[in-house]
């Protein structure tokens, strides 16, 4: 390797997870280097979050980042580890600092069947994180009254809108986007578009809300026209905007092998309801791509804090590590890439390769194997996962 991979460690069992990939599937192979940033609670409360800033900032610097599950602190949280706050998620002030938008694909395995039967590639799914319903403000009404929107410009001019007339006890809500937001969306599902070669899809409800949704579409729109058409005609994929309801329905007659670009609230229902109907969280990978050109690999789930326990009292690691088996060789496949080093972009690819292999020929995890059609399954520990894996590589 020439240029380094920032390493984000985590915490609890992914944490032990990914001290294990290292030293059995990563290390014996690879002349690895990696600028390491200890995101673990304890650290991040040591050096009061600066290291997951830092982390960030050597992303921008680098290109390239495989990050480990974070626990992001609650209540108790700040008590079990004694915090001096109540720190943000790193996921959220790292994709503050990299404008990105969040890929969340499948891994796809023979035996692990879809429950929708016509599924055979993997769906996409790119969230858009900021704004909307997640950034809201909501007034419980109590009573017969005026709603209105109200916009002062810096120069002090006025624009109102009436929301509702109200008779009697009711709600009202305020949601907001920025252009700037929507755009480097747009942008970063373009760009991956092209680099996967996939098709994209971008849905939202434009009919009955002609200003807010229709701005995402245009902008959508406007930078297709202008500056992907040629570059998908020539990569063979296409770009297809539709209602959302037209979406869904349409979604569950495809093959798959598509990304599906969403608003935040529709990104948040969907990819849950996206990656359950694929069969399992701990096979579901995550990339965080920045419009500035920089990747950041992870898995979708989180520190799987009831195995951790258990692994605490003694019991032997028995989770999944698939997920951040990936996220690790997707980011020493894209740093090959970038570095134009053909054989770390190899490795990573005979690495994918012997996972799914091991779990094709009927070894694989506990969770797995609770859903799998094969008819000659055999459950194994996550060492003993590691061995089988091993082997193939
Ligand atoms: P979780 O880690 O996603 O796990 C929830 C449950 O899903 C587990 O108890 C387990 O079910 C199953 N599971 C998830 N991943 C698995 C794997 N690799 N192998 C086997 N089973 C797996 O969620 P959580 O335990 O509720 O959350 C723990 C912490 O993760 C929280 O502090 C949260 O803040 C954090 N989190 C971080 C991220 C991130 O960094 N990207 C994302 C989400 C959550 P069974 O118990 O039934 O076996
Ligand atoms: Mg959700």
């Amino acid at each position: 390797m020439t240029t380094p991979i920032v390493e984000m460690d985590g915490d609890e069992m992914t944490r032990i997870l990914w001290q294990m990939i290292k030293d059995e599937l990563i290390l014996p192979y690879v002349d690895l280097k990696t600028e390491y940033y200890d995101l673990g609670l304890k650290h991040r409360n040591e050096t009061n979050d600066q290291v997951t800033v830092d982390s960030a900032e050597a992303t921008l610097k680098y290109g390239v980042a495989v990050k480990c599950a974070t626990i992001t602190p609650n209540a108790a949280r700040v008590k079990e580890y004694d915090l001096k706050e109540m720190w943000k998620s790193p996921n959220g002030t790292i994709r503050a600092k990299l404008d990105g938008t969040v890929f969340r694909a499948p891994i796809i395995v023979k035996g692990i069947n879809p429950c929708v039967r016509n599924w055979e590639k993997p769906i996409t799914l790119a969230r858009h994180a900021y704004g909307d319903v997640y950034k809201n403000a909501e007034i419980k009404v109590p009573g017969a009254g005026k709603a209105e929107l109200v916009f002062t410009a810096e120069d002090g001019t006025v624009t109102k809108e009436l929301i509702h007339e109200f008779k009697g006890p009711g709600i009202i809500q305020g949601i907001h986007n920025t252009i700037a937001s929507i755009t480097s969306f747009a942008y970063a599902c373009f760009n991956y578009a092209l680099e996967t070669k996939q098709d994209l899809w971008f849905a939202t409800k434009d009919t009955i809300s002609k200003k807010y949704d229709h701005t995402f579409k245009d902008i959508f729109q406007d930078i297709y026209d202008n500056e992907y058409k040629d570059k998908f005609e020539k990569a063979g994929i296409t770009y297809f905007y539709t209602l959302i309801d037209d979406a869904v329905a349409r979604v569950m007659k495809e093959k798959g092998g598509f990304i599906w670009a969403c608003k935040n609230y529709d990104g948040d229902v969907m990819s849950d309801m996206v990656s359950s109907a694929f069969g399992s969280l701990s096979m579901m990978t995550s990339v965080l791509v920045s419009p500035k050109g920089v990747f950041e690999y992870e898995a979708a789930h989180g520190t799987i804090q009831k195995h951790y326990y258990r692994y605490l009292e003694g019991e032997e690691p028995k989770s999944n590590p698939v997920a951040t088996i990936f996220a690790w060789s997707g980011a020493l496949k894209k740093r090959g890439e970038l570095d134009g080093i053909k054989e770390l972009t190899e490795f990573g690819e005979r690495l994918e390769k012997a996972v799914i292999g091991t779990i094709e020929s009927g070894v694989m995890t506990a969770d797995l194997s609770r859903i799998c059609s094969l008819s000659d399954v055999k459950t194994v520990n996550t060492k003993d996962f590691f061995k089988e894996i091993k082997s193939r590589l």
